[in-house]
């Protein structure tokens, strides 16, 4: 048997889990480490914050995983070698024969100064807890949606926001007294392809929001209640929401897995320049978003060529970056939109709906990876 450690149990981790132990049964064992207890989809802290659901609605808990020859740990990975491919945990350490890092990207909240303690965010679970309650009680003033960095995990993520703020204050009957605006570094929402972009500032524009491209936030003023910008300027804010900078997280970048911030990796099957080391996920410098759609079907890949080597045949489908993944438009409406990144010459994607029928999709996206890494 051989032993391959997953290191995070997210959608790359989970997915690569359940496929190890539903296609190489007789030849894997598996060790799947995560230092937490649950598991959340990214799209649910939007229910966290609109109130939707509670915190604990959202955790689907590691305890419940049950695949054959999968043994989940909850621990914290405190050091990885990938020369040797030994990884050091809190609990203990592991041996792998085969290692797959696919520890996710985390935030950067002291890299724009004034932001922890100026600012909410709903990026993390914890943070679209706190960020409910205070929305629930602005009543009035300037909201600014602020994207501090890129690349950040679902390019749509931060409009979703304001959208569904849009929606938030209107059944509240305070829209007319809230100004909502979104700024970051992009020239366009989604600048790889213009006519989602075009569509997405449509769905603002037709509710009252703007977008100002090319904004390189910097710092919080938090006692003039300003953001500070790269080129010298100033937007004011009575309500600051911050996109986190992302980074790797601090265990990869000791371990020599990042070159300029990111973990780079073979575009055919996210091999790593480390022998039968791999990198998945939103960890890796692929030229493409940030998402659990694809961090899921990379994971997918990786599974098929541990097959594959073990039988010493050849990976059948190289990874192409493709996935779709779902849009908030407010009202109820949810876009579905279909990217490939690395499959031709250059990224497309395109937007459908957005519909009501689209939002019955999404639910189904969430019961069946439930069911299937959980079930
Ligand atoms: C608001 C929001 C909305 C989103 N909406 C969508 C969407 O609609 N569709 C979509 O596809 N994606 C969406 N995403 C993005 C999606 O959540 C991520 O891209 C996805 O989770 C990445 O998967 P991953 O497996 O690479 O990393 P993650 O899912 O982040 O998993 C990494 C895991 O590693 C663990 N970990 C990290 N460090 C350690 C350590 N030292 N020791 C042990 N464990 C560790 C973490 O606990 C985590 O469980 C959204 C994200 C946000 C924030």
């Amino acid at each position: 048997m051989k032993h391959v450690v997953i290191l995070g149990a997210g959608f790359a981790g989970l997915e690569l889990a359940t496929r190890l132990s539903e296609t190489l049964p007789d030849e894997v064992r598996t060790t799947l480490i995560d230092k937490n207890e649950s598991f959340s989809f990214g799209f649910s802290k939007l229910d966290v914050l609109f109130g939707h659901k509670t915190v604990s609605d959202i955790q689907l808990h590691y305890d419940e995983i049950s695949h054959e020859g999968v043994d989940f740990r909850r621990e914290r990975v405190t050091a990885i070698d990938p020369e040797s491919r030994h990884v050091t945990t809190d609990g203990g350490s592991y041996d792998a024969d085969i290692l797959v890092v696919a520890l996710g990207a985390e935030y950067d909240f002291a890299a724009t100064p004034g932001f922890a303690d100026g600012g909410v965010e709903y990026y993390s679970v914890a943070g679209a807890d706190r960020m409910r309650e205070v929305v629930t009680s602005f009543d009035s003033g300037r909201i600014l949606i602020g994207i501090l960095g890129h690349p950040f995990k679902c390019p749509p993520a931060p409009f979703e926001g304001a959208l569904l703020l849009h929606d938030h204050f209107v059944e509240r009957g305070v829209r007319d007294a809230v100004e909502i605006r979104v700024a970051g570094p992009m020239s366009a929402p989604v600048p790889i392809t213009q006519e989602m972009s075009q569509r997405i500032l449509g769905a603002l524009t037709e509710r009252g929001i703007e977008y100002l491209p090319n904004h390189h936030l910097t710092a919080l003023d938090t006692d003039k209640k300003e953001v500070l910008l790269e080129s010298g300027g100033s937007i004011p804010y009575d309500l600051f929401v911050g996109i986190p900078v992302h980074r790797v997280p601090e265990v990869v970048s000791h371990a020599g897995l990042a070159v300029d911030g990111w973990v780079p990796v073979e575009r055919t099957n996210l091999a790593t320049r480390f022998p039968d080391v791999y990198a998945v996920g939103d960890i890796t410098a692929l030229p493409m978003a940030k998402a659990g759609v694809f961090a899921e079907a990379a994971a997918r890949v990786v599974a098929d060529d541990i097959a594959a080597r073990l039988h010493g045949a050849e990976l059948e489908h190289p990874y192409e970056g493709a996935g779709m993944c779902y849009l908030e438009f407010g009202s109820g409406a949810v876009g579905k939109v279909e990217a490939n990144f690395l499959g031709g010459p250059k990224p497309t994607a395109r937007l459908v709906g957005p519909s009501r029928e689209l939002a019955a999709d999404k639910e189904m996206f969430a019961a069946t990876r439930r069911d299937r890494w959980f079930g």
